[in-house]
């Protein structure tokens, strides 16, 4: 027992004992001694588990338009095998429905918070003239095609949390470490937030669901204190397990603010590229220093900024305004403005029913941008195994 004067002493020794017992569960995951300690059932439940896409391909279907009202709330309808017929849903118990707790009593995450609203208000610089260029405005483009695009929906996405398609590891690795760089956390906790999400859509467990509240799932979820680290190490356990067997992916989650710190070493990077470029054209003059600035501004700040909101409203907007063609247990839905934003991601009632294809295009006018470009890194050897959706599955074409 502490006393007083030692109690801070004692409260950084259980913190630090804490801490390296997370870190050292990290190495356990990987080492899967924990599943195999629980039997081989365990072990069957995991993997099932893991990879939500791949789970809901096998066991679990959805209703196809027409048979169905598409655009109408339907919250109560449980997934049906696509041989049962299409009887009437049963009615999960209110009790069920509208068990949250309600998550936003949770103390605030002041440090996400601050960091937040920090880099939105350092956003408003785009609209001071001085930082104004089209080489800056450039830089934006290309940084939300690099990042908004190829990181986050095709790299933690669709890549990492559904496994709809495999890459070479150096390639896997890059587009990782390019996500890292939109301070939207590790790789584990990413993927693990979102697997979560597919197994628990709109009901308790679901980590951002706008049945909450519209700004909840789009981003006081991220603000409010989830859960503790012993809590996350079990979320990772069950969720995360194949990503942490990634000895990168491991050591990543072993810095301190891993997402932090990958952020502020590309931003110091962009600024040192930014400045160094700028001399080289511009010269030693405070047009090169202007220009430096606007890239860094649009290219680093704007950029990080805009990339968070369309991540997020594919959280928010998607799961309640837009159609739906398959009547999931979910509140998806497909939505082309959210679609525009984010290259495809918002055809989320299309992915809510079919996860573990690599395209959530599923009618010709969805246009899904970033299947295209999972097609193009397959057709230059970036991408194998790539997943059709469900019907073209069913048709048997190849994959
Ligand atoms: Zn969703
Ligand atoms: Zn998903």
């Amino acid at each position: 027992m502490c006393h007083r004067r030692e109690a801070f002493s004692c409260r950084d020794a259980f913190v630090g004992l804490r801490e390296s017992f997370f870190l050292s569960t990290l190495d356990t995951i990987c080492c899967g001694s924990i599943g195999q300690t629980a039997g081989s059932d365990r072990n069957k439940h995991l993997s099932r588990e893991l990879i939500p896409g791949i789970m809901m391909t096998t066991e679990a279907a959805t209703i196809p338009a027409g048979s169905g009202k598409t655009g109408q709330r339907s919250p109560n309808v449980n997934l049906q095998s696509p041989t049962q017929p299409a009887s009437p849903a049963p009615t999960v118990k209110a009790s069920q429905e509208h068990s949250y707790s309600d998550p936003t009593k949770r103390s605030i995450r002041w440090d996400y918070t601050i960091f937040f609203v920090t880099l939105h208000l350092l956003t408003l610089l785009v609209l001071m003239p001085y930082f104004f260029s089209w080489v800056g405005v450039a830089a934006f483009v290309v940084g939300v095609v690099v990042f908004g695009q190829m990181a986050i929906p095709i790299g933690y996405h669709r890549m990492l949390s559904h496994r709809s398609f495999r890459s070479p590891k150096w390639f896997e690795r890059t587009l990782v470490t390019l996500a890292m760089c939109t301070a939207q956390e590790t790789p584990a906790h990413w993927v693990a937030w979102h697997r979560m999400h597919h197994s628990h859509s709109d009901h308790a467990e679901d980590p951002h669901s706008p049945r909450i509240s519209f700004m909840w799932a789009h981003v006081r979820w991220l603000v409010h204190e989830s859960r503790t680290r012993m809590a996350t190490f079990s979320m990772y356990e069950k969720y995360a397990r194949d990503i942490l067997s990634d000895p990168y992916y491991r050591w990543i989650e072993k810095l301190p603010s891993p997402a932090g710190m990958f952020y502020l070493a590309h931003a110091f990077v962009y600024a040192l590229l930014a400045v160094g470029i700028s001399m080289l054209v511009y010269g030693n003059n405070a047009e090169a220093y202007r220009m430096a600035a606007s890239v860094f501004v649009w290219g680093v700040i704007a950029r990080t900024v805009w990339v968070w909101h369309i991540t997020w409203s594919v959280n928010s907007i998607t799961h309640v305004f837009g159609y739906r063609n398959y009547q999931t247990t979910d509140d998806s839905r497909n939505n082309w403005f959210v679609s525009l934003l984010t290259a495809g991601e918002g055809w989320h009632n299309n992915h809510h029913a079919d996860p573990a294809s690599a395209s959530v295009q599923h009618r010709w006018w969805e246009i899904d941008p970033n299947y295209y470009v999972i097609r193009l890194f397959g057709a230059l050897g970036l991408a194998s195994h790539i997943i059709r959706p469900r019907h073209v599955r069913k048709s048997g074409a190849e994959s």
